[in-house]
C-alpha cells in the first residue's frame, strides 16, 4: 500500500463516505489518491437506532458492511488514527504513518459513559438502557415491553451530543407505547441543559406537548450516576449544584460526549476539543490544507446526518477551490434537520440554521406533528442516506 495521497480523510462514517464519493465524482483524476482511514468493520445508519429501541425497526438494517461502502476510486486503511502533524501533513494510524496534501477530518463524536458512574457497569441489565450503542438498542425495546409499573427516565447530557433530539424522540414514543397498552408508567424527562430546544417555535410545541401527554420534566438536571441494583438515579443541578435521587423501572441514558480526543496534540482542535473551522468555509481555521465537517467539527450547529448532507456540497467545492490555489467561495448557513417523534407515527421536523430561524422545506407548519414527516423519517430517510448521501449526493 503506499503511504502518500492527494486526500487523506479519517473516518468512514456519514461525513467521511459522502466526501470520499462526491470528491471522485466531481474529480476522476483523484482516483486511487484517495485514501479512507476507518477501523470499523461496519458502517451504521445511526439515525434510525431510537427507531429500532422504540420496536419499529430492525437492529440488522442499520449497518451494513464497511468494505460495501468504501466508493471505488478510493482506498481503504483499516486502522485508527493515533495522531495528526497538520505541519509535516501526517496521520499516524495504528503503527502505519500516511503523508498527505489535503485532510479531511470526520472522526464524528465520542460517547463518555465514563461520565456517568455505573452507566458502564448496568447498560444491558436491569432496564438500564441507551440508543447509542447498537450493541443496545434492541435491549431497550426488550425494557420497554417488561416495564409494566414505575418509572421510564429519559435523560439528556448538557453538552453538545449527536442526534441531538434522540432523546425526546424515545420520551415521546415511549409514552405513547405505555399509553396504548394501559400500563401505569409515568414517564421522567431529565436534561442537563437551561432550554429544551434552540429554537423557540419548536420549543414551544415540544413544551406543550410534554404538558399535553403529563410527562414530568425538568432542566439542569445532568445525570452522574445510575445504579441498576437499586434502580435509583443521580442528577446534579448544574445551576446550584443541588443533588437529587429519582426512582425508575427504566431508564434510557444519552451520554455527555465530547470531540476527538486522539487530535488533542495535533493543534487541528479549538479550546473546546472541536476541529476548529471557519464556521462557512469549513477550511480549518489555521492550516488551509485541513478539512473538517460532521460531529467532530467546531460548526455551531445542531450535530445530525442531515447537516452533513447540507455541509457536503459545500466542503467538496471548497476543498477543489483550494486544489486548484483558489480561495474557498463557498458557505455553509449551518442548516440541520431534527426529526421528533411526538408518538408512532406523527413527528414534528425542525430545520434551522445558525440563525436559528426555522428555514422549513415544505410548505405545511413543521413544528405541528405529522403523519407524512414519520413515515419521511422511517421509509425515505434511509434510502436517501445508503443510495444517495453515501454516493455523494448532497
Ligand atoms: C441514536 C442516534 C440518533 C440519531 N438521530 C439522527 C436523526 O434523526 N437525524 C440525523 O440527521 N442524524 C441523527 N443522528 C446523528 C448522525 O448519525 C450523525 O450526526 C452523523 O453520523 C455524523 O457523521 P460523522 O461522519 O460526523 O460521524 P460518524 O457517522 O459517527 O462517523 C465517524 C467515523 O469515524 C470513525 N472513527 C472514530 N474514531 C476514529 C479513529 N481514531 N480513527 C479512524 N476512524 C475513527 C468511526 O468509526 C466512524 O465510522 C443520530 C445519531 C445517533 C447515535
Amino acid at each position: 500500500m503506499k503511504k502518500h495521497y492527494k486526500l487523506v480523510i479519517l473516518g468512514g462514517g456519514a461525513g467521511g463516505i459522502s466526501t470520499a464519493s462526491r470528491v471522485l465524482s466531481k474529480k476522476k483524476d483523484l482516483k486511487d489518491d484517495v485514501l479512507i482511514i476507518e477501523p470499523g468493520d461496519y458502517h451504521y445508519f445511526q439515525p434510525a437506532w431510537p427507531l429500532v429501541g422504540s420496536g419499529v425497526e430492525k437492529l440488522r438494517s442499520t449497518k451494513k458492511p464497511t468494505e460495501k461502502v468504501i466508493p471505488k476510486g478510493a482506498r481503504w486503511l483499516q486502522a485508527s488514527v493515533k495522531n495528526a502533524d497538520p505541519v509535516k501533513r501526517e496521520i499516524t494510524a495504528d503503527s502505519t504513518v500516511i503523508s498527505y496534501e489535503y485532510l479531511i477530518v470526520a472522526l464524528g463524536i465520542e460517547l463518555n459513559y465514563d461520565a456517568i458512574k455505573g452507566a458502564k457497569e448496568f447498560i444491558g441489565k436491569n432496564s438500564v438502557c441507551t440508543n447509542y450503542l447498537y450493541d443496545f438498542v434492541e435491549y431497550t425495546y426488550e425494557s420497554l415491553k417488561n416495564t409494566k409499573t414505575g418509572n421510564i427516565l429519559v435523560t439528556k447530557p448538557k453538552s453538545k451530543i449527536k442526534g441531538g433530539v434522540s432523546a425526546e424522540n424515545s420520551l415521546f414514543t415511549m409514552d405513547d407505547f405505555v399509553k396504548q397498552h394501559d400500563r401505569h408508567v409515568d414517564i421522567i424527562f431529565r436534561s442537563g441543559r437551561d432550554e429544551i430546544f434552540e429554537v423557540k417555535k419548536y420549543n414551544d410545541s415540544l413544551i406543550s406537548q410534554m404538558e399535553e401527554k403529563h410527562i414530568d420534566y425538568m432542566l439542569n438536571e445532568e445525570l452522574v450516576e445510575v445504579n441498576g441494583d437499586e434502580k435509583i438515579a443521580v442528577f446534579k443541578n448544574t445551576v446550584n449544584g443541588d443533588i437529587h435521587t429519582v426512582p425508575f423501572e427504566m431508564i434510557v441514558i444519552t451520554p455527555p460526549m465530547h470531540g476527538p480526543r486522539v487530535l488533542e496534540n495535533s493543534g487541528l482542535l479549538d479550546d473546546e476539543g472541536w476541529v476548529d473551522v471557519d464556521k462557512h468555509t469549513m477550511m480549518h481555521k489555521k492550516y488551509t490544507t485541513v478539512f473538517s465537517l460532521g460531529d467532530a467539527s467546531s460548526l455551531p450547529t445542531v450535530k445530525m446526518g442531515a447537516a452533513v448532507r447540507q455541509q457536503l456540497p459545500v466542503l467538496v467545492d471548497n476543498l477543489i477551490e483550494r486544489m486548484n490555489d483558489k480561495e474557498p467561495s463557498h458557505k455553509y448557513d449551518g442548516k440541520t434537520a431534527c426529526p421528533i417523534a411526538t408518538e408512532y407515527g406523527e413527528l414534528i421536523l425542525a430545520e434551522f440554521g445558525y440563525d436559528r430561524i426555522p428555514s422549513e422545506t415544505t410548505f405545511l407548519n413543521q413544528a405541528d406533528d405529522k403523519k407524512i414527516f414519520y413515515q419521511f423519517k422511517k421509509n425515505m430517510l434511509p434510502i436517501m442516506y445508503w443510495h444517495a448521501m453515501l454516493k455523494g449526493k448532497g
